[in-house]
């Protein structure tokens, strides 16, 4: 069922305690490298006496495919990764995103831009600047105003344009990783001023995620390392938006034979859950590539005292 918008409209009094969560995008079924963040983000949650949440991210529509969320839905119950509140839809939370986008511009922080991929890529050539395959380019400021932006911006949030948050000079946020230790990134010289929405209206991911785990009361994140350059850009955002910095653990990428991220994108193939044998073996991978060892092998073992076993070993 989708939780209406305004059941999550107080983000000054989410509910307290351990509250983590998995947030899939459905783009395909779940494969090896998501099936691992899913069990370690229940797996810290259960060990924590937690929440654990479904959040399904299905903003970017174009990219998402039809059946996907129930797909992943029903391969998380099959491998015994319940859910303890009902599951939200990024789609269905524009006008929450759009509130955060308004207040960020009452705080002077936005301004519209106009540059394509190639625009950019362009000035960054010209600049000398080359962006290795797969990053993404550090915005050049091309669009960005010469004089401080004003906060009563003339143009109506609704103009056809990219919104991109200036950053502000020596941007560096420090944070410290649960799994990986002291982190740090200077937004300025890393990623440039970003966008929070596209041209075609959509809202960014950087956006999105900041508002639903705010909204959502959520103090613990789980999730694979191919998220972590991301962190620096959300913990900005939650501190503009005067929301508390949840906890941050990033787990081990599932890597393919040529040492790539498993990814839809990549048709990296879906995880088997049709019985009950399938599942304890996909999840027996999930747990090994989390690196926890000595859990009940045994063909009669069922899935709630396999999951048992690997909440007790699970160190968090
Ligand atoms: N929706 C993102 C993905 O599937 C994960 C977001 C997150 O955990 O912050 O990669």
């Amino acid at each position: 069922m989708i939780l209406a918008v305004s059941q999550l409209k107080n983000p000054s009094s989410p509910p307290d305690g351990y509250r983590g969560r998995f947030a899939p995008s459905p783009t395909g079924p779940l494969h090896a490298g998501s099936l691992v963040a899913a069990l370690g983000s229940w797996l810290d949650a259960r060990k924590n006496g937690g929440k654990w949440l479904l959040r399904i991210e299905d903003l970017d529509t174009p990219r998402c495919i039809s059946g996907a969320s129930q797909i992943i839905q029903s391969q998380l119950l099959a491998c015994g990764l319940s859910w303890d509140e009902e599951v939200i839809y990024q789609s269905q939370r524009n006008e929450a995103y759009q509130r955060a986008l308004v207040r960020l511009n009452e705080l002077a922080c936005l301004y519209p831009c106009a540059c394509s991929r190639q625009t950019i890529a362009g000035v960054l050539a010209k600049l000398g600047i080359e962006t290795p395959r797969n990053q993404e380019m550090v915005y050049p400021g091309t669009c960005r105003p010469k004089t401080p932006i004003s906060h009563s911006i003339t143009e109506p949030l609704n103009i056809k344009s990219a919104w991109r948050l200036a950053l502000p000079q020596d941007c560096r946020i420090k944070f410290n990783d649960l799994a990986l230790g002291p982190q740090n990134q200077n937004l300025n010289t890393e990623v440039g001023d970003f966008v929070l929405r596209r041209k075609d209206g959509l809202f960014t991911y950087q956006l999105a995620v900041v508002v639903d785990d705010a909204e959502q009361g959520i103090s613990h994140i789980v999730r694979g390392q191919d998220l972590l350059s991301n962190t620096a850009r959300q913990i900005y955002l939650q501190k503009l938006l005067g929301y508390k910095t949840p906890q941050y653990r990033h787990l081990p990428l599932v890597l393919d034979a040529h040492g790539e991220k498993l990814s839809k994108q990549t048709l990296a193939t879906q995880i088997y859950t049709q019985d009950k044998q399938h599942a304890l073996e996909e999840l027996r991978k999930a747990a090994k590539h989390l690196g926890l060892n000595n859990l009940p092998d045994g063909e009669n073992t069922s899935i709630a005292e396999w999951l048992l076993a690997a909440t007790h070993a699970w160190q968090s």
